[in-house]
């Protein structure tokens, strides 16, 4: 479970979380939309440590992520994280880059992070692309590969952030697939997206956050079908 508790956070003068308080269950799924600026991405980044907070909490199974005791190396391997870009090692395999952080990380064996990356990549469809080099591979494969590499950590969370951002429209269902795959296997998923459709289709609830605020948060069929604030309204008529 990873509980938010009155998050506040600055950057200088301006506050770009307000106190959000949200707690997202064991295979939930929970997506995120909202204007550009409303603090998304800096939530996410908050969640697994990556950026302080000012004020509040966050736990994730009843760690306090930003507590001085934490170990956050360790808590990390729990959440995997993936954003609109990664940037592959390019003298690597995809094979190899898929297997770096178990072998480094976590310490496996050559033949169990091998055994791990070949699974991973195969569960987001490049069993054929072991031994191909990133630069080969359409924006929607090294997505995936991007998503194969987090999940060869084993993580019991992941974190998106508008992973099909980048990418030519022709490329975006193929990454939406691979996240309703995970979705659908039971994983616990925060999802930052632009892709409404998608919202609607794969989470539990949708949380729209306006300017710093978490300013509505429900299942989609109500969140979508009766927005209750009008800035959530203005917000899905601007992406309708
Ligand atoms: P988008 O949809 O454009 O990705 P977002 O909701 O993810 O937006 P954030 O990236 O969380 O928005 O940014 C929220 C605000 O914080 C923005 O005004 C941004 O300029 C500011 N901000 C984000 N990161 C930093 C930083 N490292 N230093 C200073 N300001 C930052
Ligand atoms: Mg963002």
């Amino acid at each position: 479970m990873i509980e938010i508790q009155n998050v506040r956070k600055s950057f200088g003068a301006l506050e770009v979380l307000k106190g959000i308080d949200l707690t997202v269950h064991n295979g939930e799924v929970l997506t995120i939309i909202g204007g550009s600026g409303s603090g998304k991405s800096t939530l996410l980044t908050c969640i697994n440590g990556l950026e302080p907070i000012d004020s509040g909490r966050i736990l994730v199974d009843g760690t306090e992520v930003h507590a001085r005791s934490t170990d956050l190396n360790k808590l990390r391997q729990k959440i995997g994280i993936v954003f609109q870009q990664w940037n592959a090692f390019p003298h690597l395999t995809v094979l190899e880059n898929v297997m770096l952080a178990p072998r480094k990380v976590k310490g496996m064996s050559k033949p169990d992070a091998e055994a791990m990356a070949v699974k991973q990549l195969e569960h987001v469809g490049l069993g054929d692309k072991l031994s191909v080099y990133p630069s080969r591979l359409s924006g929607g494969q090294q997505q995936r590969m991007a998503i194969a590499r987090a999940l060869a950590m084993s993580p019991k969370y992941m974190l998106f952030d508008e992973v099909t951002s980048a990418l030519d429209p022709m490329l975006v269902g193929e990454v939406l697939d691979t996240l309703r795959l995970l979705a659908s296997d039971g994983m616990t998923m925060i999802c930052v997206t632009h892709e409404m459709k998608f919202a609607r289709e794969v989470s539990d609830r949708v949380a729209f956050f306006h300017q710093g605020v978490m300013a509505e948060i429900a299942p989609p069929a109500e969140l979508f079908g009766a927005p209750k604030s009008p800035d959530l309204q203005k917000f899905l008529a601007a992406t309708a």
